[in-house]
Order: structure tokens, then C-alpha cells, then sequence
């Protein structure tokens, strides 16, 4: 028989730890098998002896030592935690912000989209002053025409 039930397995059968389902396999294998056997008796020749030895409180700074070790949550689980606890807050309000600035970002746009009359009246009269655009009424209907003719575009 080569496939040996693992010791921690076998310490839990001892202990009477195991599933109705798990223990039924240990046991019908321990039936069969005469070292897996031979490690139950150990662990419960361990165990009794264990038993009967008189028992001592730990010292309060080796249980203190100990809590800290092995019950406190690693800063990894702590990160984790606060990812999840105290970022929701965090979360809403960056979605918010985003939210918000797509919102003015799509309104900003559309008043850009109409574009003011004033700049480029100064800056028409300012070329006209200096020969660089034709003179006249720039609200005519031939203005166009006016500045092809002007550069020598059109005749
Ligand atoms: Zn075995």
C-alpha cells in the first residue's frame, strides 16, 4: 500500500476533526494498512501522554507575543479591508468628480461651439487699416468675391 494517509490528516482522525466522510476513508484505509496504523497509535500514545502532565499558565507576555503574531491581520489584509470599508467614500466621490467634470467638459463644449463676433471684427478692421483685406462692407453678400478679386484669385 503506497498511498499512506497524511500525518495531519491521520493527528485529525485522532482528534475526531474529520468530516463523517473523510473519516470513513481513514478508517477503512487504517483497516487495511498496518503503518498508518502503527502512526494513530503513536499520536494517541503522544497524545495521552500529553494529557496527564501537569498543566501551567503562560506567561501574559508570551500570550500577548503570540495574539500579536498570529491574530493580528497582516497589512496586507489590513489594505485589503480599508479598500473595502473605508475607499467606498473615496470611490463615490472620485466617480462624482469624473461624473462632474464630463458634465462641464459637455456643457464648456457647446458654448464654444458659437463663436464671438468681436475678435474678429477687431482683428477685420485692423487688416483692413493695414491693406491687407479690401475695404467695405464685410456684411455684404459679395464680400467673399471681394477678397478672390482682392488676391487675385478671381478676376
Ligand atoms: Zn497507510
Amino acid at each position: 500500500m503506497n498511498n499512506h494517509i497524511q500525518e495531519s490528516l491521520i493527528n485529525s482522525y485522532a482528534d475526531g476533526m474529520l468530516s463523517s466522510a473523510d473519516s470513513e476513508r481513514v478508517q477503512s484505509h487504517l483497516s487495511e494498512c498496518d503503518i498508518c496504523n502503527c502512526e494513530l497509535q503513536n499520536i494517541r500514545d503522544i497524545k495521552r501522554r500529553l494529557a496527564v502532565l501537569p498543566s501551567h499558565r503562560a506567561p501574559q507576555e508570551l500570550i500577548s507575543r503570540l495574539k500579536k503574531t498570529y491574530l493580528t491581520p497582516s497589512v496586507l489584509t489590513r489594505i485589503q479591508q480599508s479598500f473595502y470599508f473605508g475607499w467606498k467614500p473615496v470611490s463615490a466621490f472620485a466617480l462624482l468628480t469624473l461624473l462632474f467634470g464630463l458634465w462641464f467638459f459637455t456643457k464648456n463644449n457647446v458654448d464654444e461651439d458659437t463663436l464671438s463676433l468681436e475678435p474678429l471684427l477687431a482683428a477685420h478692421s485692423r487688416y483692413e487699416a493695414e491693406n491687407l483685406v479690401p475695404g467695405g462692407d464685410m456684411m455684404a453678400s459679395n464680400f467673399s468675391a471681394q477678397l478672390a478679386v482682392y488676391y487675385g484669385e478671381k478676376e
